[in-house]
């Protein structure tokens, strides 16, 4: 195991350098006029892991962006890992706001800055320094699998699943795009809420009305939608909507100063709802209103509004029906009409929620291997939202044990400007993740 750790500290510069040399290429998927530099880091990936040694490395795509599929077969009796990221980033925003090029990057304080040096490039070199410290020949089978539209929504993931299912078949599937506790204590992902949202309108007249010759008698219509809004929430901030699921979330000190650090929440505002950080962000469901159509202050006269309409986003805790939640918020709107109010509901998007079942060998393994690299227990982390990808994993290979995994801390400002990685992450995944592969070998049943 010491030489694992120490191998992986011995590549790690070469990693560094690769690392930099992705982050230079501006694989923007999302921009049509950067699309060749898409292809360009698609053929750099694949180089780098022909690089490494692995003798089948091809360039695949289904109509969306191009991904890299690279593999290192299984030794007789040993388990194949998938290990996942991606190569496209978000695009940069108002360059004139970074600190320093945002394509050129750059170390400060131990972080390295620039688009994607975290978010996913840094999954990239997670998997480099992994496979480098076993001289490119790790002790189970490998396939890396390194797609380009993961910031666009991966709308091909599902074809390339389905096209190159046998190539891409393992039994874990390590997917190194998500977030640490902090940059001395890893995480690993375990659930993911749900979205069930609504358009919900609200009529009161006809047509409008002078404000001072029905004022006081007829109701308006937007006085009526925000006392219906008011309704989802009790007066402490919980959501009002009966029957929704809740579940129990990992027991994690999150402070209040933290909140007030990651959010930037006003001085004297207060936090929502009863229960954790954890709890309320991970196993609670949550309502937020996310728009409304009506009159401007701009065009508005001393009329009674006639309709006005809201829409209504909620997130829905693992182990809850996304379908059921949107029902059930429907009919608390429906019911909740103020003075008769003509309440009506247009339902939107459903995305279910995601647990995944983090115990078993697998997982056992993956403890170990990060205690051992970080000298700290691994945190079993909610996010708040959603990964729709990780989903389509689990749909594709349902035997296969998930772990989500990530080289991102609460610094990293991911997909926002000035993102960076902290170089002590980048070491200690990368060493969790040579280690859990070195252990993985011995788990083959
Ligand atoms: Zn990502």
């Amino acid at each position: 195991m010491t030489d694992l750790v120490a191998r992986v500290a011995e590549v790690l510069p070469s990693v560094r350098r690769d690392l930099e040399d992705l982050v230079r290429i501006q694989s923007v998927w999302a921009d049509p006029a950067r699309r060749d530099e898409v292809h360009r880091s698609a053929q750099t990936v694949a180089d780098l892991f022909t690089g490494v040694g692995f003798g089948d490395v091809r360039i695949v795509s289904e109509g969306g962006a191009p991904a890299v599929i690279a593999r290192h077969p299984a030794p007789a009796g040993a388990p194949t890992v998938l290990l996942y990221a991606h190569h496209d980033v978000q695009p940069e925003g108002d360059p004139a706001q970074w600190h320093s090029p945002p394509f050129e990057p750059e170390e400060r304080d131990g972080r390295l800055y620039g688009r994607g040096t975290a978010d996913d490039k840094a999954g990239i070199a997670t998997h480099l320094a992994a496979l480098r410290a076993f001289d490119g020949s790790p002790p189970v089978g490998v396939t890396v699998f390194v797609e380009g539209e993961e910031e666009s929504g991966s709308p091909s993931l599902s074809a390339l699943l389905a096209e190159h299912q046998d190539l891409l078949a393992a039994d874990v599937i390590i997917i190194a795009d998500s977030d640490n506790w902090s940059s001395e204590i890893p995480s690993l992902t375990v659930s993911l809420r749900g979205l069930a949202d609504c358009v919900v309108e609200v009529e009161t007249l006809d047509h409008g009305l002078h404000s001072g010759m029905w004022g006081g008698v007829v109701p308006d219509a937007i006085s009526a939608l925000v006392r219906l809004l008011a309704s989802l929430h009790d007066d402490d901030g919980n959501v009002a909507v009966r029957g929704l699921h809740q579940g129990t979330a990992t027991d994690v000190d999150y402070t209040p100063e933290r909140v007030r650090a990651d959010t930037g929440i006003l001085d004297g505002v207060r936090e929502i709802g009863d229960g954790s950080v954890p709890q309320r962000l991970w196993a609670k469901p949550a309502i937020t209103v996310i728009g409304i159509d009506t009159t401007s202050i701009a065009a508005s006269s001393n009329t009674l509004i006639p309709k006005a309409r809201a829409k209504v986003s909620m997130r829905v805790a693992p182990g809850g029906d996304a379908a059921a939640h949107l029902d059930l918020l429907r009919a608390h709107l429906e019911d909740h009409a103020p003075w008769g109010a003509k309440v009506t509901v247009t339902p939107g998007d459903v995305g279910q929620p995601y647990a995944i079942d983090a115990s078993g060998p697998v997982y056992d393994a993956a403890r170990t291997a990060f205690k051992q690299a970080w000298g700290a227990d691994a945190v079993d982390a909610g996010v708040g939202g959603s990964i729709p990808f990780i989903a389509e994993f689990a749909a594709a290979f349902p035997d296969a044990t998930i772990l989500v995994t990530g080289v991102e801390d609460p610094n990293t400002q991911a997909h926002s400007i000035n993102e960076s990685l902290h170089l002590g992450v980048l070491q200690k995944a990368a060493t969790a993740e040579a280690l859990l592969l070195a252990a993985l070998a011995q788990t083959a049943d």
